[in-house]
């Protein structure tokens, strides 16, 4: 199984309907068969994730393919 981590920055992001600052969420994505683990800006009160996973995801595995690359 893939495992990869990827941290967004959520300094100065809000959470919309609860007007809380946005804390670092961990989440499990499911993408293309395999199961990732990413950390997202995400609500503390709600639990709202504003990063689309597969946006997340499709950018983490461009980081692990320039690790392979090496
Ligand atoms: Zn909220």
């Amino acid at each position: 199984m893939a495992y990869a981590f990827s941290k967004f920055g959520a300094e100065g992001w809000s959470c919309p309907k609860c007007q809380q600052p946005l804390q670092p969420v961990e989440v499990n994505v499911k993408y293309m068969g395999s199961s990732f683990f990413v950390e997202l800006p995400g609500c503390p009160t709600c639990g709202t994730i504003l990063v689309d996973e597969e946006l997340a995801v499709g950018r983490m595995l461009e980081v692990e393919k320039l690790l392979e690359d090496k």
